[in-house]
């Protein structure tokens, strides 16, 4: 089954909004011509940055979609700090990461939290990108396997058969997030090819629906023998994203 492959820029928190208009007007110049319909691509900047970069691709017709990093799950109230998903929808958001390991590890979410959020981003007609992986640690001693299903288990359990095959997960081991070390294709196959078989579980259609991402410290050096691999139908990039010169050869894996 053909799954459209999905890229996904996390910026995490860095560019003001006046950088994050220069670096989507160079990354649209950088991917000029190149098809869109072979390869989804997802640009999630810092909340502040999030309406100006809407309003220059809705102005100027760029074929990215927008995305954020987070958001709580209710849609108003006295949640001082939160970002609501309704109002990140009303900016045309599609993608909203959940789960992230540094909101994991630096926040305190949990599985259930992660739950939570993307039955949220669900019900406000967004489409979730719900993040899992192991540590070193957890590699290290064989457990990166349960540890992955048991992670998925507890973040997709509030979503319907239906929407899982519409979400994405991003299978991100936790050792090669911002440390330049990248899994090795197989291993990073190994583990997406297990992910589905743990959607599987839940849903056989959704499994063969369900795109599963992989992340850490995707480069443009490695990205295409990642994306070849079958069970791999797109990347989440965090460090390499904020550079259009890398991101745009990322989205070009097909030609390198
Ligand atoms: C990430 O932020 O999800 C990520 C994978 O970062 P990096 O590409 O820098 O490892």
């Amino acid at each position: 089954m053909a799954r459209t492959p999905l890229i996904s820029g996390n910026w995490k928190m860095n560019l003001n909004h006046f950088e994050a208009i220069q670096l989507v007007q160079k990354l649209s110049y950088e991917l000029r011509g190149h098809d869109f319909d072979q390869v989804e691509v997802s640009l999630h900047p810092p909340f502040t940055d999030l309406r100006s970069i809407q309003t220059i691709i809705d102005a100027d017709r760029m074929p990215f979609r927008l995305g954020a990093q987070n958001c709580h799950t209710e849609v108003s109230g006295a949640f001082t700090g939160e970002i609501s998903p309704a109002m990140l929808a009303k900016l045309d958001v599609d993608y909203v990461i959940v789960g992230h390991s540094e909101r994991r590890a630096l926040f305190g979410e949990s599985d259930e939290d992660v739950a939570s959020k993307a039955s949220a981003v669900f019900a406000h007609e967004m489409t979730p990108i719900v993040c899992v992986g192991e540590t070193l640690e957890e590699r290290e001693s064989n457990q990166a396997a349960t540890v992955v299903e048991t992670q998925l288990m507890g973040s997709l359990k509030l979503i319907t058969n239906q929407q899982l095959g519409n979400a994405v997960i991003a299978y991100e081991p936790v050792w090669a997030i911002g440390t330049g070390v990248t899994a090795s294709a197989d291993d990073a196959q190994e583990m997406c090819a297990h992910i589905r078989r743990v959607v599987a579980s839940i849903h056989k259609d959704a499994s063969e629906l369900v795109r599963i991402q992989y992340g850490g410290s995707v480069k443009p050096s490695n990205s295409g023998e990642l994306m070849n691999m079958p069970d791999i139908d797109g990347a989440l990039v965090g460090g390499a994203s904020l550079e259009s010169d890398s991101f745009a050869r990322i989205v070009n894996f097909k030609e390198a």
